[in-house]
């Protein structure tokens, strides 16, 4: 179980030579001939992210800049490992692209392209609402809790390489009708940001990414139609489908790039491990929304982003895959292009940083109830500020401000959060010359 990420990496390696891509296609295609399209989601390797790095490995200069990240990866683990220093928000400028979009759509390709950020910024972070269910299940896990990986996705608006005539500077980055790569799955013209690649691939697979992402190879991660945002966006041809309907296989697709495993390891069975100490062993991916699953002696993760479950059933990273893609992060952080984001929004993001650093002070000057809340919030104020003027601001996840409202003399305030997004908020109380904060779960 505990087996050392360096060798699990040269394992991978290993079965990228075994494995071949001819032999797995092949396989694939004969699927496809006996089953139709729904049971082809429940059988087949929905996730194409092995077969693909073999294939960007047979390029030499590809496999050394990889190998070279990975010996830089694997000291940067250690690290994260003996002291965890995930205090600063690490920020990734993002682009997002429709090369079979229509330009008339943009408006609903930008929406659908935020939803996808939102819902990552939630799952990366441990701050989506259905991470409350753990509570339920986490006695089966002795050995592990939820991570978070303290780490900020972006859509870009600044400085844009000249590509897509309809991109204008201080948009976000969304290219429609551009040919991406020239149809291949990496461009260098958009080397520096973390790229998402939508449009048709191949029918039973939902996406697929190089396992450890290279951002100065202008490397992407790729999802079918179907399979990117939410039920709460459609854009024609870009309508994500049931049970994918959710943006948790972009998720999953993004976790491959920032270097995890399968929760079950690259070739299966029970003495293959994903190289992470706290996700139990599982010999094969589940599918659907499975309750309890014993392959290996220990109940498999199943809710786990890294497995297959629906995307309404997968609502964790554990603290040892956080380790990881914090890691990986880390160490491709330089070859993002910070000059590609609004200056104003990484401040706020900074600062935002801070509050959620003030929110474990001991003299709290006020309650939040309930929390999870759902359409009413209670802020009682505590008897050491209720003198003072008192101000009350809430910020969403994107560190956008929700409502203000001043409380002058009164010991409790009901807030109506009934229009309020499902998520994590922060609650800023100004009081004379100090603030104090805290954060509460919104859950309808
Ligand atoms: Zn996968």
């Amino acid at each position: 179980m505990l087996i050392m990420y360096y060798y699990y990496y040269i394992g991978a390696l290993n079965f990228y030579k075994i494995n071949s891509m001819k032999k797995t296609k092949l396989l694939f295609t004969g699927l496809i001939a006996l089953l139709g399209f729904n049971s082809i989601a429940q059988e087949v390797d929905r996730c194409g992210t092995n077969v693909y790095m073999e294939e960007r490995m047979q390029n030499e200069e590809y496999a050394r800049q990889h190998n070279e990240i990975q010996a830089r990866f694997i000291e940067n683990l250690d690290l994260q490992k003996s002291s965890r220093r995930n205090e600063e928000t690490l920020i990734i400028p993002v682009a997002v692209h429709f090369p079979t979009g229509s330009e008339s759509n943009r408006d609903c390709l930008v929406e659908l392209a935020e939803k996808q950020m939102e819902i990552l910024n939630n799952d990366f972070n441990g701050t989506n609402a259905d991470i409350s269910n753990w509570d339920n299940v986490e006695d089966n896990y002795p050995n592990s809790s939820t991570g978070s990986a303290n780490v900020r996705f972006v859509l870009a608006t600044e400085n844009h390489p000249n590509l897509d005539p309809d991109l204008e500077e201080g948009d976000p980055a969304v290219t429609i009708g551009y040919n991406f790569g020239n149809g291949g799955d990496s461009d260098t013209n958009w080397a520096g940001y973390l790229n998402f690649l939508v449009k048709p691939i191949n029918a039973g697979l939902l996406g697929y990414s190089p396992l450890g992402g290279n951002p100065l190879q202008g490397d992407a991660i790729v999802m079918n139609t179907f399979a990117f945002g939410d039920n709460t966006v459609g854009c024609g041809q870009f309508t994500s489908s049931a049970p994918f309907n959710l943006g948790r296989t972009v998720t999953h697709e993004l976790g491959h790039h920032f270097n995890l495993a399968h929760i079950w390891g690259n070739q299966g069975g029970c003495s293959n491990d994903d190289g992470i100490s706290d996700t139990p062993s599982a010999s094969s991916a589940t599918y659907g929304c499975p309750s309890v699953v014993n392959q290996c002696g220990s109940i498999n993760m199943t809710m786990n982003f890294m497995d297959y479950s629906n995307d309404a059933c997968m609502y964790m990273f554990s603290e040892g895959q956080t380790d990881v893609m914090r890691s990986y992060i880390e160490t491709v952080l330089s070859y993002y292009e910070e000059d590609k984001i609004d200056p104003q929004v990484i401040e706020d993001i900074k600062n935002e940083n801070n509050v959620s650093v003030n929110e474990f002070s001991s003299e709290l000057a006020f309650d939040l109830y309930p929390n999870p809340a759902a359409d009413h919030l209670y802020i009682k104020m505590n008897n050491e500020i209720i003198s003072e003027n008192i101000t009350v601001q809430m910020f969403d996840i994107t560190g956008k401000m929700v409502f203000e409202l001043g409380v002058n003399g009164k010991v409790e305030e009901i807030v109506n959060t009934s229009s309020l997004k499902n998520g994590m908020y922060f609650v800023k109380v100004f009081a004379g010359d100090k603030y104090y904060a805290d954060k509460v779960m919104i859950s309808k």
